[in-house]
């Protein structure tokens, strides 16, 4: 059987394989404190991560901390984030996620995550104002080492022409998807996250994908369909 026809599950596990070969793998340490992962993540939709570091230090250096930051005037927060992609609808998201917080847990603080099973935390964080799948699925993985896979643009676009998920899946289906397939460890999602996301970076691009140089071109739907087409994709 050629190789891009073969099972999902089986195609996701070599695709794994070989990106695990061709980047280097990686430890999984927390990089960020949990709470900053949170606002951080929140800041960061639709904004580059050199905009979201700029609002969320102006936010901080403003406003001081957490509480400073919940009660703030939301017209001033608004301008302290205004790098970032619709200030005016994530500052009072910011306000409330802080506010629920501090009236659930008496203090704002989210290390309690750490002790709570996975489904239950992806529930709590995913009520929040302005959390989404992905923002609770990286905080989880990325601060908890909970076996989640965050499923961002990379991820979904290389795995959708590679063939581990169909054309018409979406994003928060391809999360379930990938996950079943893969290995329930935390640090192998990690790895698989990581290598997508700067394999959708670097070569399986939204415009004019590397196909030549790729290492998964053996196995890949998208491939596999323009070159029966006859298409070049140096031309
Ligand atoms: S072969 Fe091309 S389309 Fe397929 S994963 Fe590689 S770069 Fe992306």
């Amino acid at each position: 059987m050629d190789a891009h026809k073969l099972p999902k599950e089986d195609k996701t596990l070599m695709t794994h394989e070989l990106l695990n070969e061709a980047y280097k793998r990686l430890t999984l340490d927390s990089r960020r404190d949990p709470m900053h992962e949170l606002i951080s993540t929140m800041l960061s939709h639709r904004t580059n991560h050199a905009d979201e570091e700029k609002a969320y230090y102006t936010m901080l250096e403003r406003f001081g901390d957490w509480e400073g930051v919940m009660n703030a005037d939301v017209d001033e927060l608004a301008d302290a984030v205004q790098t970032t992609r619709y200030p005016l609808q994530k500052a009072p998201q910011i306000q409330q996620t802080l506010r629920i917080i501090k009236e659930e847990r008496g203090e704002i603080n989210i290390n309690f995550l750490k002790d709570m099973p996975v489904e239950e935390a992806m529930d709590w964080l995913t009520k929040l104002p302005g959390v989404g799948l992905k923002t609770a699925t990286l905080l989880l993985l990325f601060n908890f080492k909970k076996p989640v896979l965050p499923v961002d643009t990379h991820v979904f676009r290389v795995s959708q022409r590679v063939g581990l998920i169909g054309a018409k899946v979406t994003a928060n289906k391809a999360h379930d998807l990938l996950l079943r397939m893969l290995p329930p460890d935390a640090v192998e999602l990690f790895n698989f996250h990581k290598h997508l996301f700067w394999h959708g970076q670097r070569i399986c691009t939204f415009f004019s994908p590397k196909c030549g140089e790729c290492v998964l071109n053996s196995i890949c739907n998208y491939y596999q369909d323009v070159r029966e087409k006859g298409i070049d994709l140096a031309a």
